[in-house]
């Protein structure tokens, strides 16, 4: 009986290693882009959260380094004018920005990070980060939703509710600047498409390094 011949052996081929993938979640107040984030991070422990810094007072139930990093005003401003921030911008008159250094030190390392920041951090972070940046825009199903959904929130006097609702729409305006848009009539489809957006970037071929070496050791 002859036996098949032992095919060659072929020189070791380094595992296909890819970037990590910034995942930008931005909405209007009230669309339910927290909920979603943390539904993600709850399935995926591994999965990043960009801890942002600001200058507002923390609320009932926040703490300093896992919520936000709660700081004055003027080491706010020593951090943009170090360049120790990615991004920054002011939202309802307070300082919010993205520490430079967390993010990347995960991108290097293949890890990925969600990050929760409004139409003003978006574009910065996709032009100080191009090619790693992948957005999705969260809306609700209607306008009077998110009022109804604003009113279960923080006081129900009536000048508040005006000023959540005004930069909503502030905020809604700039929903064409992202890449996905995904409307929040239920939370479980919401969920599970953001996390098939995630995926999706996971596999962008750009983001893969070594898989022309891979395909090379197949002989093609
Ligand atoms: P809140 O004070 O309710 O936590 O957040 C207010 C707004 O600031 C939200 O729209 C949130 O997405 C935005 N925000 C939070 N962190 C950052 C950040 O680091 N950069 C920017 N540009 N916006 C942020």
């Amino acid at each position: 009986m002859t036996q098949a011949p032992i095919p060659p052996r072929t020189p070791p081929v380094a595992p296909v290693r890819r970037r990590g993938v910034c995942l930008v979640i931005s909405a209007p107040s009230g669309a339910g882009k927290s909920t979603i984030a943390n539904a993600l991070r709850a399935s995926e422990p591994q999965l990043l959260h960009s801890v942002s810094v600001t200058t507002r007072q923390p609320r009932p139930g926040e703490t300093d380094g896992i919520h936000y990093h709660f700081r004055s005003m003027d080491e706010f401003t020593r951090m943009a004018d170090a360049g120790e921030m990615l991004e920054w911008a002011t939202v309802f008159g307070r300082g919010y920005g993205t520490p430079r250094a967390p993010v990347e030190q995960a991108l290097s390392e293949g890890r990925d990070m969600v990050f929760d920041i409004d139409w003003q951090g978006h574009r910065q972070i996709r032009a100080a980060l191009p090619g790693d940046v992948i957005s999705l825009f969260v809306l609700p199903p209607s306008i009077e939703e998110l009022e109804r959904r604003l009113h279960g929130r923080a006081s129900d006097e009536v000048d508040e509710i005006a000023r959540r609702m005004q930069a909503a729409r502030d905020e809604i305006s700039h929903w064409n600047e992202f890449d996905h848009v995904i409307i929040n009539s239920d939370l479980d489809t919401a969920i599970a498409e953001a996390r098939a957006v995630l995926v999706a970037a996971r596999l962008e071929r750009h983001r893969q390094v070594g898989l022309a070496d891979l395909v090379a050791s197949f002989g093609i």
